[in-house]
């Protein structure tokens, strides 16, 4: 098969396209024919090796977000047959222990990332075991379900796990142009939410106001969470849902409603930030850290996507196998609004 393999970190050259062993499934695994995968930032810090944090395994094949069409099982292999349509889920853990029980596989001690410490989608092929296929619903495009995958995942454990939003309260999304950004935004306005957003430039702001937010925000504008404030009478938005971290963490706990809460699910501009302790019990906030989420989440997010009761993730462009340091290059330089994916099919 034809794949993109990693061989040591670095830059975009670190990764080329090339021929690799067609994988072969094992017993209780299948093999998927890859329709497209969905273009992560962790995928370039992976490549890029930052902070050492991923101990990815090398030579590799990256990508996470995969969704495609049985090739062939291996022994063992029931309720999974050629021809399914799934979405192979990242992650792989003991399945036995506490917290994989619980479904809260991340903190199991056996924890692996497909496109990390094992290969992943930016490939013809990839084999999983069967229990990480979920079957897709019909009303829903393998397109869409690699673009939804882990950053609708992520974005309903924030929104209704960890911050429990509820129906006619304000939320200000930020960096409406990236994936969990997205999925924050079409996952509020199902909640039944007054949804605003911000964004860097007019032009994703204008597209934002397209995914149906109420109003965007410019947060390189200085003062900007007064402008939010006016939005909402003064008051306030009742949740932030943020991944930006360091460079808008002062500014969204100043946009704030009394009794507000801001849950984040990354620090993609630093991971340190200033909290003022007597405003956070006087004004009553809650921080909540949030991370990835379970198989039931999961499980929802495809069914309330095949129902079209919530609105399908923005796909900014579609690339071959052989683009997929330009893929990289849309995230890294802010390029994109939406979902940037591979077809290995192209
Ligand atoms: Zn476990």
């Amino acid at each position: 098969m034809r794949a993109v393999v990693l061989s040591q970190h670095g830059g975009p050259d670190a990764m080329g396209l090339t021929d690799a062993p067609d994988p072969v499934p094992g017993a209780g695994e299948a093999t998927v024919r890859v329709a497209a995968v969905a273009v992560n930032r962790l995928d370039i810090w992976v490549r890029e090796d930052v902070g050492h944090a991923y101990a990815a395994r090398l030579p590799l094949i990256p990508g996470y977000d995969v969704a495609g069409v049985v090739e062939a099982v291996g022994d063992g292999v029931a309720d999974i047959a050629p021809g399914d349509r799934v979405y192979v889920h990242y992650d792989f853990s003991c399945g036995r222990c506490e917290f994989c029980l619980e479904g809260d596989e991340a903190a199991c001690a056996q924890y692996q990332v497909m496109g990390v410490n094992r290969d992943g989608g930016y490939a013809e092929l990839v084999a999983a075991p069967v229990r990480n296929l979920f079957a897709l619903p019909d009303g829903l495009s393998l397109e869409h379900a690699a673009a939804a995958g882990s950053v609708y995942l992520t974005a309903y454990h924030m929104l209704f796990s960890r911050a429990r939003l509820a129906a006619g309260e304000s939320v200000l999304v930020t960096a409406a142009g990236s994936g969990v950004g997205g999925a924050a935004i079409a996952l509020a306005r199902f909640a039944g939410a007054r949804v605003f957003a911000n964004a860097s430039t007019a032009e994703k702001r204008e597209r934002a106001i397209a995914t149906g937010v109420e109003a965007t925000i410019d947060y390189t504008a200085s003062g900007w969470e007064d402008e939010l404030r006016r939005l909402t009478g003064g008051r306030g938005v009742d949740l932030v849902v943020d991944h930006v971290g360091a460079a808008v963490f002062d500014h969204a706990l100043a946009a704030l409603a009394p009794k507000g809460r801001i849950v984040l699910c990354g620090a993609s501009s630093g991971p340190r930030a200033e909290l003022d302790l007597i405003d956070l019990f006087a004004r009553q906030l809650s921080v909540i850290g949030s991370s990835d989420g379970s198989r039931r989440e999961l499980w929802e997010v495809f069914r309330l996507l095949g129902e079209g009761r919530i609105d399908p993730p923005v796909i900014d462009a579609v690339l071959p196998l052989a683009e997929a340091a330009e893929a990289q290059d849309r995230l890294a330089t802010r390029a994109h609004f939406g979902r940037v994916l591979l077809d290995p099919r192209l």
